[in-house]
């Protein structure tokens, strides 16, 4: 996973906030490569070679804790031990870490009682939230986290193959890759082709709102968009796009 250089930057010089809204496909790698970060002794966080980084790695950092509603995190009672364990300074680092796995499925009560921890809480504890969707989160809890999004290897790759095909539309010139790249789609999956289509359709929206050449592609493309939803091989897929170009 490639990190974005600013958060590379801010681990490094021990500059993260207090509390995260991680979203994306690789969020729990991101939400584990922050929590090291934090806990770090090396020079530059996270070493990967320091105790703490080493523990953090096998899950036995005893100020990195992980919260899982999917289990017991849904109940207030668990939120509640979290505030009490949050006031009680950490064991070995200069940090407290909680990872609230599946965060959106904590309740009202227990996202109320974090989102104090969040404005009131001690200095060292910082607040990884983790979610496939932030809009399942209390607004008052979103407006107060950085917002990071992790999309996993596949989705990146389908958004910049999604570019590409945008970058063909508009300038209507095709290059020696065009054709393999139009025929690499084949061996994509359903998902990902509605992945590209839809940063494709993004792009060309954002980049030729005033060309009906460009909006006639779109409206050729959109029907392929929605059969993603069917039972299609990606062949099939592959050959209606090249077609609707
Ligand atoms: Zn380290």
């Amino acid at each position: 996973m490639s990190l974005d250089e600013a958060l590379t930057a801010r681990m490094a010089r021990r500059k993260l906030a207090h509390a995260y809204l991680i979203t994306g496909r690789d969020r729990f790698k991101l939400a584990d490569t922050l929590a090291a970060a934090l806990v770090c002794t090396g020079a530059q966080p996270p070493c990967g070679r320091c105790n703490a980084c080493r523990k953090a790695r096998e899950y036995i950092h005893p100020d990195v804790v992980r919260v899982d509603p999917e289990g017991e995190g849904t109940k207030a009672e668990t939120v509640r031990s979290l505030r009490s364990d949050a006031f009680i300074r950490p064991n070995e680092a200069e940090r407290k870490v909680y990872i609230l796995c599946h965060s959106e499925l904590l309740n009202q009560t227990g996202q109320n009682i974090l989102l104090k921890l969040i404005e009131e809480g001690p200095v060292y504890a910082a607040f990884l939230f983790l979610t496939p969707n932030p809009e399942l989160l209390l607004s008052t809890i979103r407006s107060r986290c950085e917002t990071l999004r992790a999309p996993g290897e596949e989705e990146q790759a389908a958004t910049e193959d999604g570019a590409r095909l945008a970058d063909y539309i508009l300038s209507k010139t095709p290059t020696a890759e065009t054709l393999p790249f139009l025929i690499s789609l084949e061996k994509r999956d359903r998902k990902e082709i509605a992945a590209l289509l839809e940063e494709t359709a993004a792009r060309l929206t954002e980049r030729a709102p005033e060309r009906p050449e460009v909006l006639a592609v779109l409206d050729r493309l959109a029907p392929v968009r929605a059969a993603c939803e069917f039972n299609i091989s990606a062949g099939h897929l592959a050959g209606w796009i090249a077609s609707a170009l």
